[in-house]
């Protein structure tokens, strides 16, 4: 079990180091925010959310090396059950599952570019350099956008399979509370 959660963890330095390093200055934390975001980039109007796989259920799309579990689901391989306690984890993980929607929603509506990555997307080396390098080229891309127009259109994105071994940030407007009622 992927016990990464709260601040400061290792997925969440390799991005602060990378973004650092071309040139991308951010806050961290941001308590006035919704959820807290884990890195802010104010001039950008962009958050940046690293999720570990466990506590932040990272149930959906299999990317990358998926592990089919005992009932036929398939996954993130960094989210395991529990064996013990297997209803109190199921809850925790949905509440926060849910909470993850509702600050996701809250940003977008105060105008703030959310993007999506995941412990998994950071953990495996070969995949590491492409999510970071991906990172930054969507960076880039928000910062050409707020130049041409005076009102961007706000945006999430998350990192999706392109190829087989080819991975890529994509915005996603799909996620909005009403889909989940
Ligand atoms: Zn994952």
């Amino acid at each position: 079990m992927s016990h990464i959660h709260g601040k400061d963890t290792k997925p969440e330095l390799w991005v602060r180091k990378y973004l650092y390093a071309h040139g991308f200055r951010y806050r961290l934390h941001v308590k006035r925010l919704p959820g807290r975001p884990d890195i802010v980039i104010r001039r950008l109007k962009t958050v940046i959310l690293v999720n570990g796989c466990f506590w932040h259920g990272h149930t959906e799309p299999p990317l990358p090396s998926p592990v089919e579990d005992e009932r036929g689901g398939v996954h993130c391989k960094y989210f395991v059950m529990p064996r013990t306690r297997v209803e109190f984890w199921t809850k925790k993980i949905e509440r926060n599952k849910a909470r993850d929607l509702e600050d996701r929603e809250a940003l977008k509506l105060l105008g703030w570019n959310v993007i999506v990555i995941w412990e998994c997307q950071l953990n495996q080396t070969e995949i590491r350099e492409q999510t970071l390098r991906s990172l930054v080229l969507t960076l880039s891309q928000i910062e050409l956008d707020n130049a041409k127009s005076r009102r961007p259109a706000v945006k999430r994105y998350q990192l999706e399979e392109m190829g087989e071994t080819s991975y890529s940030l994509v915005a996603d407007d799909s996620d909005t509370l009403e889909e989940t009622q």
